[in-house]
């Protein structure tokens, strides 16, 4: 049984021809009303995928000290705005701020902002944050311009939309009688604006208010050819034109094509493996350890390997940074 946004599509193309990879992605994920990420906290053991705040606290507590050494090295403004983009469940920003507790003057100064279009997830976000004054956005353009800006964004990229190719053509989605169908079939590129343009964005403001930006997701240092788009359900890969809007569709980020033509000093892309454990992240993971029961520290060891070991997320997930300039070094590259 097709579900109401597999309808949908199929009547929008009936009217108007085949849709684009991006224009169905973005239906797909954010149909206001069946839109994947607007029904459901898709997180979690019970939910599609796991993320890399949802493994292990030892995730949020790095990007934390990450955050509060960018906030040292610019003077400690007495004001500035932590923007966390795609938030998730709220657990990646939770982790930082009770990691930076101690920092002196850090939380003060910090304005905690949400860009965020699920409203599922903005409950669990609330939650998760409960008791610290939070701004949501649904666009970049809303968030404040009046000081400096720190912005992080943890499997965020890859949810924006991305228009495959094959030659000068661009691949569509089309009708075979009832079935869902890709147009041309051969070698495939992958080119997102819709990520390069938010990329291009925040290092604007970055540029006009000063400060960082920090992106983790899956995906190519170098920009390469190849099929990426993916669908994944309960955990298991599944048809990306089959259980529309039941399954999370997402991309591999073209790193290389992140940076390309920003005018602010750019850092990595290295690999989540090396970028926290230039961080520390063994280290904090022996002193929590040492403080815990023989069953926590096991589950902190797990967690420690997954985020960082090459055969788990070490290796696919990738981070870059941006500054305003050179001035800033951010730790972890
Ligand atoms: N960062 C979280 C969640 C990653 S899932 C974590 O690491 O656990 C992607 C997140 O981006 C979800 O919160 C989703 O609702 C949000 N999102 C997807 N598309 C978005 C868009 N266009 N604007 C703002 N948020 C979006």
């Amino acid at each position: 049984m097709p579900g109401p946004l597999e309808d949908i599509i199929k009547e929008k193309i009936r009217e108007n021809g085949p849709m684009s990879v991006g224009a169905f992605m973005e239906l797909v994920l954010g149909h206001p009303e069946h839109g994947y990420y607007m029904k459901q906290d898709p997180l979690g053991q019970a939910g599609d995928f796991v993320t890399a705040p949802e493994v292990s606290q030892l995730f949020g507590e790095m990007i934390g000290v990450w955050a509060a050494d960018i906030w040292m090295q610019m003077g400690r403004p007495e004001k500035f705005t932590l923007l966390e983009c795609g938030p998730g469940r709220g657990t990646l920003m939770a982790d930082m701020l009770r990691a930076t507790k101690k920092v002196q003057g850090f939380h003060d100064a910090a304005c905690v902002h949400l860009l965020e279009v699920s409203p599922a997830l903005k409950e669990k976000q609330a939650e998760a944050l409960g008791g610290i004054e939070v701004r949501w956005h649904e666009e970049l353009e809303s968030v404040p311009d009046d000081c400096p800006i720190i912005v992080i964004g943890n499997e965020f990229l890859d949810a924006l939309p991305f228009q495959q190719f094959v030659g000068e053509q661009e691949r569509m989605i089309a009708l075979e009688g009832e079935a869902l169908v890709f147009t041309h079939d051969g070698e495939i590129v992958e080119k997102s604006p819709a990520r390069c343009k938010f990329v291009w964005d925040v290092c604007a403001r970055l540029k006009a208010q000063q400060g960082a930006a920090l992106f983790i997701d899956y995906g190519y240092l170098k920009s390469a050819a190849g099929d990426t788009f993916q669908a994944v359900k309960g955990h298991e890969y599944v048809d990306v034109l089959s259980d529309i809007g039941n399954a999370d569709l997402t991309s591999h980020v073209d790193f290389e094509a992140l940076a390309c033509g920003v005018d602010v000093n750019v850092c990595g892309p290295v690999t989540q493996g090396a970028f926290l454990r230039n961080l520390g992240i063994e280290t904090r993971a022996s002193m929590l350890k040492q403080k815990a029961s023989e069953q926590q520290a096991e589950t902190v060891e797990k967690g420690l390997h997954r985020l960082i070991d090459s055969d788990q997320m070490g290796a696919l997930f990738k981070v870059i940074g941006f500054t305003h300039d050179k001035s800033i070094t951010p730790a972890g590259f």
